[in-house]
């Protein structure tokens, strides 16, 4: 049966990526090796890393003066690395959500963070507005996309401070406005390439204004001047990224990705409105394009299960919410068809039919 991937991450990939990858672990670039069994330094490698990197700042029409780093750690790791080298005295973060506090909590241990506005007073089921950002700001810190309760800050803020984003989970879902960052980061997992990976957009400008000494591997320039070759990078997840790449760009680039995956969200938003049985956990005006979280409704909240069932036996893989927010999230990454989408949308329609 014809399996349909709603994992949050890792997360869908394009078979392009998948079929390149595997014929790369068996042969790669023709060398009659395993992608898994060659130096990071040969040349057949440096020049998926360079083509990577250079396809990666090409979809984003990302400006001159940014790096694109491969780095190790998890978008976790950013958590740390960004005040690291980023924070002097006063950084502004905006609280969204797990992620997010996750970074304010790293942040604290770097010097004042500034919280401007959190949603947790509602279970993080929007995106806080009208919140003013102290012009003193090293940056102001947002996590665009929230995974985990399904919530979307779908724009690049304009504000006087320069902005810095975990983009983990809908990078590539969108242009985004890279001048006004300093940097924005993620794990591959979710829109990109197998775990493993983390990439960060900085700008190099923005370093070397802190006063605190930093740890080299904690250090953005060295990794900056180095390619991201200044230790061994995660080879295999780079290589799925290039094919991930390659395949955005056959696609019809970014903007091809937002159109498809904005009627993907559309389609599955507009059953969650419809169906007795569902409704959705998120403002509406803030509801994310990648993650779809629904509940059930309370008079048929006993069906819960039974429907997980239903959805699994139909081939519908990885649609269980998260603990924190329970009931169902859908995963909507650049890789999912529009045919996985309708296959869960006639799910839901059947089951509603039986009750
Ligand atoms: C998944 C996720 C993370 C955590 O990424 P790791 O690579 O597991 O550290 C952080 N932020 C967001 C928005 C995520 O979706």
């Amino acid at each position: 049966m014809k399996k349909h991937n709603f994992y949050a991450g890792p997360s869908i990939l394009s078979e392009y990526t998948i079929k390149n990858t595997a014929a790369a672990v068996e042969n790669f670039a023709g060398m009659g090796l395993s992608l898994l069994e060659i130096s990071h330094r040969s040349k057949e490698f440096v020049a998926v890393n360079d083509e990577a990197q250079a396809l990666f700042k090409e979809l984003l029409e990302i400006p001159a003066g940014y790096e694109v780093l491969f780095l190790g750690g998890g978008a976790s790791l950013q958590f740390c690395m960004v005040p690291f080298n980023l924070l002097n005295k006063k950084a502004s973060y905006l609280d969204t959500g797990t992620w997010a506090s996750k970074a304010i909590k790293e942040a604290k241990l770097f010097g004042e963070v500034n919280v401007v506005a959190s949603s947790k007073d509602k279970n993080y089921t929007y995106v806080p507005k009208g919140y003013t950002v102290p012009e003193d700001s090293d940056y102001f810190h947002f996590t665009s996309n929230n995974t985990i309760y399904g919530s979307e800050l779908r724009q690049d803020p304009d504000l006087k401070v320069r902005l810095v984003a975990d983009m983990s989970s809908d990078i590539f879902s969108r242009p985004v406005d890279v001048s006004k960052y300093d940097l924005i980061y993620g794990g591959a997992q979710k829109n990109l390439a197998p775990a493993g990976l983390t990439w960060v957009i900085v700008r190099m400008d923005a370093l070397g204004h802190v006063d605190r000494q930093i740890p080299t591997m904690l250090n953005y320039k060295t990794h900056a001047e180095k390619e991201s070759m200044f230790n061994t990078p995660p080879v295999l997840p780079i290589y799925s990224a290039l094919q991930t790449l390659q395949w955005y760009k056959q696609q019809g680039g970014i903007k091809a990705m937002q159109k498809k995956d904005e009627e993907n969200a559309a389609i599955l938003y507009d059953e969650v409105d419809r169906n007795k049985l569902f409704h959705g956990t998120v403002a509406t005006e803030d509801r994310s394009i990648m993650n779809v979280c629904f509940v059930m409704n309370d008079e048929y909240k006993e069906l819960e299960d039974e429907f997980s069932k239903f959805a699994s036996a139909a081939g519908m893989v990885g649609i269980k919410g998260h603990r924190s927010v329970g009931g169902f999230r859908a995963s909507l990454y650049n890789a999912m068809p529009k045919s996985s989408v309708e296959a869960l949308i006639a799910c839901m329609k059947d089951f509603e039919r039986q009750h």
